[in-house]
C-alpha cells in the first residue's frame, strides 16, 4: 500500500458521496413557523402563567430582582408543561466554566411515583439552583476539591429552550456558576455585573440630557468566522484532531491571491449547511443574518443580528454549538481555531459594541439633533478614553494561544490596541478640542447648539486594520478571536465603559450645566479633556503597516504580543481596583482567572508539542526515510549500469531528515526542562520564548520535506486537498 493510500481514499469517499440530500422545503415550513419555536419566550410565559407570575417575573427580568419561591414554583410548573409539550425528557442547567465551552449536567424530569408508575416533577428551586458536582472544572484555586460544592444559578434575563437530538430533546437552562461562597467560576456572572455597573454609570451621565431612567444596556453583535473541512481529511490530520490546527503543512500553490473566494458563489454543500445551521439557530431566536464566503478558501463567516450583550453572548456559544454540530451531519468539521492554516487568513470574531435604552436610543449614534449630538460625544470621548487607559486589559481579555498565531500576522489587528474614528468624526473632535483653532469647515461647532455635520456609516471593510473601529453607530473589536467566548471581551468593555463614564458624570455634575448653553459647554470641554490626553490612542491609517508599529511606540502605546505578556495584566494592581470598584470580579476572582487561562495557554501548547513531536517522529520521518530508501536504490541502479546521476535530491533530503531528527530532539529536551520553571508566569514565558519558536523550527524542516518527497508517500492531506476539495 502507498503511503499516501489514506488521502486517495480521503479524495475518493467525497468524490463518491452524493451532493446535499434536499431536506427543507420553505414554502411548506416557512421561517416564520420555526422561528423561537424552541424557545421559552416571554409570548410563551405570557400565555402560560397566571397574570401575577408573570408580571413578578418580567419584573425580576428587567430590574434584576431575585425571583422568591412562589414565583419561581409557578414558573417552573409552566415551563415543565411546554417542555414536556416539546418531548423533553429531561431539564440541564447549562452553564459557562472558564474553559470558553458550554458544560451541561442533565437530570431526567421523571421520578418513580410510588405506586409503579412515574410522574414529572420540576419544582421552582429545581429551576432555579442546581448543583452539579462540576469539582473537575478549572477554577484557579478558588474551590478546592474537598468544598467541591458549585452551584448554578438560574439567569432569568436569557430565555430557556429546547436542545434537539434525534432521539429526544433536553430543556435548558442558562445558568450562573459560582462556588459556595458566592465566587464567580464562570463567564456568564462578571457579563452581568458589568452590564449593572455600565447602566449606573450611564444613568448618572443621562440625567442631564433628560434621558435617564430605562436601563442602559450594551448589544453587541459577533461576526463568526470559521473553516469547514471534509470530516476524511479531518479524521487523516491527528494535528487537526487533537489540537484544531495543522501543525504541519505547506502552502497552497493556489492560496487567497486572486481574492476569488471571498464574497464569492457558495459552495452547494456548504450552502446546504449554512441553511440547516439557520434554521437550527431560528428555532432557538438566535436572529442570523448575513452569511458569506470569507478572504480565505473553505473559510465562511455567519453574523446574527445584535442583541443585549448577556443574552448575545449565550447565543454566541449556541451559534458555535451549532455550527459544530450541524457540520458533522454534512460530513465536515468546522474549524473555529484562530490559525487552523499557517499562511493562510486565520478566523476572527469581530464583535460589534454598542450600548443604549428605550428613552436614550443607541448611544454611539450620532443623531439628528443637537441634544442627541452632545450625547453622543459624551458616550463617544468615554469610549476613547477607556481605550486609552485600558488597552492593555483588551489585549488580555483576547490572549490565548490559539489568537496569538493570527494577532498582527497581516490578516487581523495587531496587538496594539487603537481606535479608528474615521476622517470625520476625527475632525469633529478636532474641532471641539482645539475650539476654532481648525481651519476645517466644522471648526465653528459648538455643542449642544450645531447639528453634527453627518458621519457616514463604515463598512466594515473600510478600514479592516484597526482593532477597534467606529462604525457609524457602533465599535467594532476585531481583535477577538474565532474560538473566543464573547463574554471576556464584553466585562471589558461594559467595565472600562462604566467607569469612562463615570468620570464624565462626575466632569458634569461639577460644571454649570444649568442652561442647555451651559451643557453644551460643559460637554465641550469634558470632549477636550479627552482629547487631550486620549488622543494618541486614535489611528485612522493602516494598522498593518509597520510605520504603525514605529509610530505607535513612539506614542507609547502598549504592544502586548503575545499571551505571555498580556495574561499578567489581570494581576495587575490597577485591574484589581477597577473590577473591585465596579463590583465585576473580586481579586480573588480576578486570579483565578489569570490562573486558569495561563493553564490553558500551557496545556494548549503542551498538547501541540506532544503532537509535533509525535507526527515528525511516527508520521514523516518513516515517509521521508521511505522516499530516501528508493531514491538510494535508484540512484545506486543508475550508477551500477553507468549512468551518471544527480545527487541533489538525496543530499537535501537527508539533510533535512537528520534537521529532523534533531530538532526533534532538542524540542523533547525542552520539553522536559519545563518541569523546572518556577511559577506560572515563568512556565508561560519558557513556552514563548523557546518552545513555541522550536515547533515553528521543525514545522520549516517539514514543510521542506512536504515539498521534496514524492507525493505518493506524503501521508498527511495537504493544504490544497483540505481547502480545496468540498
Ligand atoms: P460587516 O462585516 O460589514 O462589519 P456584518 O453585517 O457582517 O457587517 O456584521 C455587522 C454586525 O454588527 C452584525 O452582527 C450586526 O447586527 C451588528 N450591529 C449592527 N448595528 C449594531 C449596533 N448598534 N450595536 C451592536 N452591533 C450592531
Ligand atoms: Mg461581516
Amino acid at each position: 500500500m502507498s503511503g499516501n493510500a489514506a488521502r486517495l481514499n480521503a479524495i475518493s469517499s467525497i468524490i463518491a458521496t452524493p451532493t446535499v440530500a434536499s431536506g427543507f422545503d420553505f414554502v411548506e415550513s416557512p421561517t416564520s413557523s420555526v422561528w423561537g419555536k424552541n424557545v421559552f419566550s416571554l409570548n410563551e410565559m405570557a400565555q402560560r402563567l397566571p397574570k401575577n407570575v408573570f408580571k413578578s417575573l418580567k419584573k425580576t427580568i428587567t430590574s434584576g430582582e431575585t425571583l422568591d419561591l412562589t414565583t419561581a414554583d409557578a414558573v417552573a410548573e409552566a415551563m415543565k408543561t411546554w417542555a414536556l409539550s416539546k418531548g423533553a425528557t429531561h431539564y440541564a442547567h447549562v452553564f459557562y466554566p472558564l474553559t470558553g465551552l458550554t458544560a451541561e449536567k442533565h437530570d431526567s424530569f421523571f421520578d418513580p411515583d410510588g405506586d409503579g408508575g412515574t410522574i414529572a416533577t420540576f419544582s421552582g428551586s429545581a429551576l432555579i439552583q442546581g448543583e452539579p458536582d462540576g469539582s473537575s472544572f478549572p477554577n484557579g484555586g478558588i474551590r478546592q476539591t474537598f468544598e467541591a460544592r458549585g452551584y448554578t444559578i438560574w439567569d432569568v434575563t436569557s430565555p430557556a429552550y429546547i436542545m434537539e437530538n434525534p432521539n429526544g430533546t433536553t430543556l435548558c437552562i442558562p445558568t450562573a456558576f459560582v462556588s459556595w461562597t458566592g465566587e464567580s467560576l464562570d463567564k456568564k456572572t462578571p457579563v452581568l455585573r458589568s452590564m449593572q455597573a455600565l447602566n449606573t454609570q450611564a444613568q448618572r451621565v443621562l440625567k442631564f440630557f433628560g434621558t435617564d431612567g430605562p436601563f442602559v444596556s450594551s448589544s453587541a453583535g459577533a461576526e463568526q468566522e470559521y473553516f469547514l473541512i471534509d470530516n476524511h481529511f479531518y479524521y487523516s490530520r491527528p494535528d487537526l484532531l487533537a489540537s484544531g490546527r495543522t501543525l504541519f503543512g505547506s502552502p497552497p500553490p493556489k492560496g487567497q491571491e486572486f481574492d476569488d473566494h471571498y464574497f464569492g458563489a457558495i459552495p452547494e454543500r456548504v450552502q446546504a449547511f449554512m441553511f440547516e445551521v439557520e434554521r437550527e439557530c431560528f428555532k432557538l431566536g438566535i436572529p442570523t443574518k448575513t452569511r458569506h464566503n470569507e478572504v480565505a478558501p473553505g473559510q465562511f463567516e455567519v453574523a446574527p443580528v445584535y442583541e443585549y450583550s448577556n443574552v448575545a453572548t449565550d447565543h454566541q456559544q449556541l451559534v458555535m454549538t451549532t455550527l459544530k454540530k450541524v457540520a458533522t451531519k454534512y460530513g465536515m468539521t468546522c474549524l473555529m481555531h484562530e490559525k487552523p492554516f499557517a499562511g493562510v487568513n486565520g478566523s476572527g470574531k469581530h464583535v460589534n459594541f454598542s450600548m443604549g435604552s428605550s428613552a436614550a436610543g443607541n448611544l454611539f449614534d450620532p443623531g439628528a439633533t443637537p441634544k442627541d449630538n452632545a450625547q453622543f460625544l459624551v458616550f463617544c470621548a468615554a469610549m476613547i478614553s477607556a481605550v486609552y487607559k485600558h488597552a492593555p486589559l483588551l489585549r488580555a481579555v483576547v490572549a490565548s494561544a490559539s489568537n496569538d498565531h493570527r494577532l498582527g500576522a497581516n490578516e487581523a489587528p495587531p496587538a496594539i490596541l487603537s481606535v479608528f474614528l474615521g476622517d470625520e468624526l476625527n475632525q469633529i473632535m478636532e474641532a471641539i478640542a482645539f475650539s476654532g483653532e481648525v481651519t476645517s469647515k466644522t471648526s465653528t461647532l459648538s455643542v449642544g447648539v450645531d447639528v453634527l455635520p453627518p458621519i457616514p456609516m463604515h463598512s466594515g471593510d473600510r478600514n479592516r486594520t484597526s482593532p477597534m473601529a467606529f462604525t457609524g453607530n457602533r465599535f467594532e473589536f476585531r481583535a477577538v478571536g474565532s474560538n473566543q467566548s464573547i463574554a471576556g471581551p464584553m466585562v471589558a468593555m461594559n467595565t472600562i465603559m462604566a467607569e469612562a463614564l463615570d468620570e464624565a458624570a462626575t466632569h458634569l455634575e461639577m460644571a454649570d450645566t444649568s442652561t442647555p448653553e451651559a451643557l453644551g459647554a460643559a460637554v465641550e470641554s469634558y470632549v477636550r479633556n479627552v482629547w487631550a490626553k486620549c488622543s494618541s490612542v486614535v489611528f485612522n491609517g493602516d494598522g498593518y503597516s509597520d510605520a504603525w508599529h514605529e509610530e505607535a511606540a513612539k506614542r507609547g502605546l502598549p504592544n502586548l504580543k503575545t499571551t505571555a505578556d498580556a495574561l499578567p495584566v489581570l494581576l495587575d494592581k490597577k485591574y484589581v481596583s477597577l473590577f473591585g470598584k465596579y463590583q465585576v470580579l473580586s481579586e480573588r476572582e480576578l486570579e483565578s482567572r489569570y490562573e486558569v487561562y495561563a493553564e490553558q495557554y500551557l496545556a494548549t501548547v503542551n498538547v501541540e508539542s506532544n503532537l509535533v513531536v509525535e507526527m515528525a517522529k511516527t508520521i514523516v520521518f518513516p515517509a521521508a526515510i521511505r522516499y530516501q530508501g528508493e531514491l538510494a536504490s535508484s540512484l545506486a541502479s543508475l550508477k551500477a549500469i553507468g549512468i551518471e546521476t544527480d545527487q541533489t535530491t538525496i543530499t537535501k533530503l537527508t539533510g533535512l531528515i537528520k534537521k529532523l531528527q534533531d530538532t526533534t530532539a532538542e524540542l523533547e529536551a525542552l520539553k522536559a526542562s519545563e518541569h523546572d520553571a518556577v511559577d506560572v508566569a515563568a512556565h508561560c514565558f519558557l513556552i514563548k520564548e523557546k518552545v513555541l519558536p522550536k515547533m515553528v523550527e521543525i514545522r520549516e524542516i517539514v514543510d521542506a520535506l512536504e515539498d521534496l518527497v514524492a507525493d505518493d508517500h506524503w501521508p498527511l492531506p495537504t493544504f490544497q486537498e483540505m481547502l480545496y476539495i468540498k
